[in-house]
């Protein structure tokens, strides 16, 4: 066991914690942890043949059912009970063409990707001088109206870092900042990628308009394309920087997309079940092995692993969420047809396949006892105890709205943005000695959850 924690340590180059040597194999869930830990291939056969027989996973589209319909029959083949496909509708968009040129000073193409709910150019392009803003606060300190016909270039400052606050940073350049802009009167808006490598990869993702803000045409360079934008600016000596850009994206309207669940049926079905929860759905440019096909398998590997080392007390209840990406309109049904269900507590994975740092729980001082068992049981691997309060993740909206209790198992997110919504989150990139020690843990939480007697929350 312990060569393999290291190696799963070693893979990120962080210290090594100090390794407790209880005497958990008595216990059958605790023995399970340990087997996963040094040999779980449930997780890994889940994203790999996702990511093999479906690939890309759109939030609305047909690809996305196939998704659907290959979970359920994953599902249901390891042995699963009430495997369903629970239907929503969503408005849904779809990626076009996409180009982008400076034309002055400097002539000479960029790699551009759409971000998703973004207007479509035309198929003819167009074309408008660019204002560089550094920053998301440059941009926001923009006077109204003084972005009428020009291209906002939102640049910004990403580091990676282990806990990924990172993306809470930079983040609101893609989330906002084409609306920001079109409410000063931008045409288009493109921003340096949310990501933190140096590659020739743009990173999609969601942003959104506020209310009676037309969509504007929207996208993201790569980083290099992004630091070649910025030189431009510097060398330009006042001439302006135009560009043309093409993106044709479009709405096709309403469509349905699904959430798919499954169960591992507990002894006492009169308390309320344990939920975990990942996303099905991808952006279109990778496979979606990290984000989210590796929390799929990991959950789904964790709630079986539980069932093997015994039947539970409470059911555990996988909820793979559809349509995640586009505007978390699978956590959103879900928890519109489920809210008068009780669910025990809730659990997300949706931060890619990288090892398991931190333990947080959102009833520390509303149940002691349960949050030191848990941080206790999962410290053998590697795993260090948090005050921070648990918020839980986009698919795990019921638990948020029923105010119960959440658990994040929070992964380290050192690697997850050189990947994140570009055509690199593919299989290759997930390394399985950290895959099996997410499942080594999860096994350890859920398999303590589902057999706990009591109140989660402990109010
Ligand atoms: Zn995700």
């Amino acid at each position: 066991m312990h060569k393999h924690l290291l190696a799963a340590v070693a893979a990120t180059s962080l210290a090594i914690p100090a390794l407790a040597h209880a005497d958990h194999h008595e216990d059958p869930v605790s023995g399970m942890a340990d087997r996963a830990l040094d040999g779980d291939t449930i997780a890994w056969d889940f994203v790999e043949g996702i990511t093999t027989e479906v690939g890309p996973r759109q939030p609305g589209t047909p690809a996305e059912a196939r998704g659907r319909a290959w979970a359920m029959d994953w599902l249901n083949a390891r042995g699963f009970a009430n495997v369903a496909d629970e239907p929503f509708p969503m408005q849904t968009w779809v990626r076009g063409e996409e180009e982008a040129r400076v034309t002055a000073p400097f002539a000479q193409g960029m790699h551009i990707t759409a971000l998703g709910n973004t207007a479509s150019t035309g198929p003819e392009g167009i074309e408008a001088e660019v204002v560089y803003f550094p920053s998301y606060a440059d941009l926001v300190a923009a006077p109204e109206g003084s972005l009428a016909g020009k291209i906002a270039f939102i640049s910004h400052d990403m580091r990676p870092t282990q806990d990924g606050s990172g993306y809470g940073f930079a983040g609101p350049a893609r989330w906002t900042g084409p609306g920001v802009a079109a409410s000063k009167g931008a045409v288009a808006t493109v921003i340096r990628s949310i990501g933190t490598e140096n590659h020739r990869t743009p990173h999609t993702g969601g942003t959104s308009f506020p209310d009676g803000v037309e969509p504007t045409p929207a996208g993201a360079l790569s980083n290099p394309d992004a630091d070649n934008l910025e030189r431009m600016f510097a060398r330009a000596q006042g001439r302006p920087v135009t560009m043309h850009l093409t993106l044709t994206p479009q709405f096709l309207g309403e469509t349905m997309s699904g959430n798919v669940v499954g169960e591992i049926t507990g002894t006492d079905p009169s308390l309320p079940p344990v939920l975990v929860a990942c996303h099905l759905d991808s952006w279109d440019l990778g496979t979606g092995a990290i984000d989210d096909a590796a929390g799929c398998g990991i959950v789904s590997a964790a709630a079986l692993n539980v069932a093997e080392a015994g039947q539970p007390l409470r059911t555990i209840r996988v909820l793979m969420a559809g349509a995640e990406e586009t505007g978390l309109w699978g956590s959103e049904a879900y928890s519109a047809a489920h809210i008068d269900e009780p669910i025990a507590v809730g659990l997300e994975s949706d931060f890619g396949a990288d090892r398991i740092w931190r333990f947080e729980s959102n009833f520390r001082e509303s149940n002691p006892d349960l949050h030191a068992r848990l941080a206790q049981a999962i410290a053998r691997f590697g795993v260090a105890n948090s005050t921070n309060v648990a918020t839980g993740g986009a698919d795990i909206n019921i638990s948020r709205d029923q105010g119960g209790a959440i658990i994040d198992l929070q992964q380290d997110g050192t690697r997850y943005f050189e990947l994140h919504h570009t055509p690199d989150d593919t299989l290759d990139k997930i390394d399985p000695a950290q895959l099996r020690q997410n499942v080594a843990v999860w096994t350890q939480v859920v398999g303590l959850l589902a057999n706990e007697p009591g109140d989660i929350l402990g109010e």
